[in-house]
C-alpha cells in the first residue's frame, strides 16, 4: 500500500485548515518518503527529533490529526521483564491496571509515565502495513525476545506525556479509564488554589458581582497552568486542582500565576482583590475515573490539598519533594528572593511536614496590602533560606 492517500489527507489540512498545521511542508515531505517501518508505530518524539523540531508541538500535532481521522492513537503496553509490546488499546477506557505479557508468561502492572507508551498509526482506510511486515516484526521480537535484547524505545511518549497535552484533553474529554480501573503513576506535581475570603466576596458584592470576579480567576488561572503543560483536573467551588507532567512546570505556573493576580490586583480597586492561596506537591499517585473524567487520587493529592490549606492569602507554599527536584530548585532561585522554612502538622497526615513558603521580591515594601508576608512574621514563622545571591536580592525580606 502506497502513502498516496495518506499524504493527500495531511496535504489538505496543510493547506485548508484555518489553523496551520505545524510543521506543515516537513511533515509531508516526511509522510512522502515515509515506509511501512516509519508509519508502524510512529514515535512522535523521536520523530521531532529526526525532523528537528519541538517534540511537544509535533505531539499536539499528531493528536490534531487522530480528532481529524488521519491518524489512529494507541495506548501500547510493554512488558515491565521483557519491554516487548504486550498490548495495545484505542482506547484508555480499554486499559487495565495489569496485563499479561505471552512471550514472559507472567503477569505485570501497568505504569503511565513507565512502561505505558503513546504511538500513532494511520488510519486504517487511508494506509495499513502489510501482513508481511507484521509477520516479520513479530519473528524478530521473538528472537530479540530469546536473546534478551528488547529495549523501552528512548525517547518515547508516555501516558503521561499524552494526557498532558492541553490539546488532548480538550478534544478527547472523556478519554479515560474504565471505571473500576486505575493506573499507576510514579510522579505527578499537583496544584491546588483556592481564594482567599471567597464567601464574604459574594457577601460583600452579591452574587451575580462576585461570579464575575471568580470567572476572571479562573481564566487568569486556566491559561496560566495550559501555557505550563498543565491540565485543569477540576474545580471544586472556587478552588482549582491542576496537574503537571514535571515539578518545575508546575513551579513555574504558580509564579506566572502569582504575577498575573498581582498585575490584575493593581488594577482593580482594592476591594475587589482577589487573593489566591497556593500549594505545590508532587509524588506517586494513580490515576482514576471520577465523572468520567481523569482525576488522581491518593496521599500525594491529599497532601497537595493540605499544604495549599497552609497558605495564606497571595502566598504560594511548597512541599519538602518540590524543594527537593533540582529543576524546581533553580527556578525558585531565580524566581523568589527567600523561602521560609516551616514545620507543619497536616490534618489527616501523621508526621509533620516541612513545608517552604515563597516570599517573592518587593513584598515586604507593601505593594500587596493584603499580603500576610511580612518580615516579623517570616521570622518568627520560621527558618529563612536565602536562594539568591545578595547581589540581585539586597536584603531578602525574611532575612531583616
Ligand atoms: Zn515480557
Amino acid at each position: 500500500m502506497n502513502t498516496r492517500n495518506l499524504t493527500r489527507a495531511v496535504a489538505r489540512l496543510v493547506k485548508d485548515d484555518e489553523e496551520e498545521l505545524y510543521p506543515g511542508e516537513l511533515l509531508l515531505a516526511w509522510l512522502r518518503g515515509a515506509g511501512e517501518a516509519d508509519l508502524h508505530r510512529i514515535n512522535v518524539f523521536h520523530l521531532a527529533d529526526e525532523l528537528q523540531v519541538g517534540r511537544k508541538p509535533l505531539l499536539a500535532t499528531f493528536i490534531r490529526l487522530v480528532k481529524q481521522g488521519v491518524m489512529d492513537l494507541n495506548w501500547d503496553f510493554h512488558c515491565t521483564e521483557c519491554n516487548a509490546v504486550a498490548g495495545s488499546h484505542r482506547h484508555l477506557s480499554d486499559a487495565t491496571a495489569a496485563d499479561h505479557c505471552p512471550l514472559c508468561d507472567v503477569d505485570f502492572r501497568n505504569t503511565l509515565d513507565r512502561n505505558v507508551e503513546v504511538t500513532f498509526s494511520p488510519a486504517e482506510q487511508l494506509y495499513q502495513v502489510g501482513r508481511r511486515f507484521l509477520a516479520d516484526r513479530k519473528r524478530e521480537t521473538v528472537a530479540l525476545h530469546a536473546a534478551k535484547q528488547i529495549r523501552l524505545p528512548d525517547p518515547f511518549v508516555s501516558g503521561m506525556d499524552c494526557l498532558h497535552v492541553p490539546l488532548f484533553r480538550e478534544m478527547f474529554e472523556s478519554e479515560t479509564l474504565s471505571l473500576r480501573e486505575s493506573l499507576q503513576i510514579r510522579q505527578v506535581c499537583i496544584i491546588f488554589t483556592d481564594i482567599k475570603g471567597s464567601t464574604a466576596l459574594y457577601d460583600r458584592f452579591g452574587d451575580t458581582a462576585a461570579y464575575g470576579l471568580i470567572r476572571d480567576h479562573f481564566e487568569i488561572l486556566f491559561d496560566r497552568v495550559k501555557q505550563h503543560d498543565g491540565v485543569v483536573v477540576k474545580t471544586i467551588g472556587d478552588a482549582v486542582m491542576a496537574s503537571f507532567r514535571r515539578p518545575a512546570d508546575g513551579v513555574a505556573a504558580a509564579f506566572a500565576i502569582h504575577h498575573a493576580f498581582e498585575a490584575y490586583n493593581r488594577r482593580e480597586d482594592i476591594r475587589d482583590q482577589i487573593l489566591v492561596k497556593l500549594g505545590i506537591h508532587a509524588g506517586s499517585t494513580i490515576m482514576v475515573n471520577l465523572n468520567n473524567r481523569v482525576d488522581y487520587f491518593g496521599q500525594t493529592v491529599n497532601m497537595a490539598a493540605r499544604i495549599q490549606s497552609t497558605a495564606g492569602g497571595g502566598e504560594i507554599v511548597v512541599s519538602h519533594a518540590i524543594r527537593g527536584d533540582a529543576e524546581s530548585v533553580e527556578l525558585l532561585r531565580q524566581g523568589v528572593a527567600s523561602v521560609t522554612k516551616r514545620v507543619v502538622a497536616l490534618k489527616g497526615i501523621s508526621k509533620p511536614q516541612t513545608v517552604y513558603r515563597l516570599n517573592f521580591r518587593g513584598a515586604e515594601r507593601g505593594s500587596r496590602p493584603n499580603s500576610r508576608i511580612t518580615a516579623a512574621e517570616a521570622t518568627v514563622a520560621g527558618t529563612p533560606v536565602l536562594l539568591s545571591a545578595p547581589a540581585t536580592a539586597p536584603v531578602a525580606a525574611a532575612a531583616r
